[in-house]
């Protein structure tokens, strides 16, 4: 089942998507909503990111190929940063270059979006507290990065550096889904989340220990190797198998 969350003249709603239409839903998507019949051509509506966490909790540094290519070792445990809700952008919005930015990287990532409040679950239970998944861009300003760990947290929270979407799955199994990055068309990063080093219950259970996630709260799971820069009028796409194709503008 893919949901969507869209605008129609200023109205919000959520909607199940199918094939090329979509079919609005009445209720809360945390609390079994149930579908109107009332069907829209896909095409016609303006797709929104389908949740509003109240923060967006990230992994760095979980895929093999993309530790390897910082140079850093194999962490123990997973390294964890969050990202403002504030700077999320659903599908179709534009990436904001900042002015006197040296290097904008994408990262391909894999978005777990929580679906009941989650606090201290261990992790063979934590994949029941999981309403879906999407593709998320982990957009970030890698010189500031590179220069200094404590510039980690400003050199991703540009206000536009988290796109996510187009829509959200639920029923998918996380553990091996291909994932690409595309800018322009050429595929950059390539690789399966089965080359994570901590899997989804690994990292939604250790999250829970310190933090509650809250239904709607985005977990972003770490990205590929094969990050690069990204410039003024590329077009840059994420897409994860059975999650569809998260594409963004990027405007100077
Ligand atoms: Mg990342």
């Amino acid at each position: 089942m893919h949901i969507a969350r869209y605008r129609v003249k200023d109205v919000l709603m959520f909607d199940i998507v199918k094939d090329d239409r979509v079919t609005d839903l009445v209720g809360s998507i945390f609390d079994r909503p149930t579908e109107t019949g009332n069907l829209r051509p896909l095409a016609e509506v303006e797709l929104l990111a389908p949740v509003r966490p109240t923060k967006i909790v990230c992994v760095g540094q979980n895929y093999t190929g993309h530790i390897r290519e910082l140079g850093a070792p194999v962490p123990e445990q997973p390294v964890i940063f969050l990202k403002p809700p504030s700077n999320l952008i659903g599908p179709g919005r534009e990436i904001v270059y900042p002015a006197g930015a040296e290097q904008v990287d994408y990262e391909g990532e894999l978005a777990v979006i929580i679906g009941q409040t989650m606090s201290r679950i261990p992790e063979d239970e934590a994949l029941d507290y999981v309403l879906g998944y999407a593709c998320f861009n982990d957009v970030t300003e890698r010189d500031m990065a590179a220069k200094d760990l404590f510039l980690l947290t400003l050199a991703k929270d540009f206000d536009t550096f988290s796109c996510l979407g187009p829509w959200l799955a639920a029923d998918l199994n996380p553990d091996d889904l291909n994932l690409r990055t595309l800018v322009n068309d050429r595929v950059r990063q390539e690789d399966s989340t089965a080359r994570c080093v901590f899997s989804v219950p690994r990292i939604l259970s250790f999250i829970s220990r310190f933090m509650t996630l809250l239904p709607g709260d985005v977990v972003i799971t770490g990205t590929p190797q094969g990050v690069g820069p990204l410039k003024p009028g590329d077009e840059v796409s994420v897409e994860i198998a059975g999650l569809g194709l998260l594409t963004n503008l990027v405007v100077g």
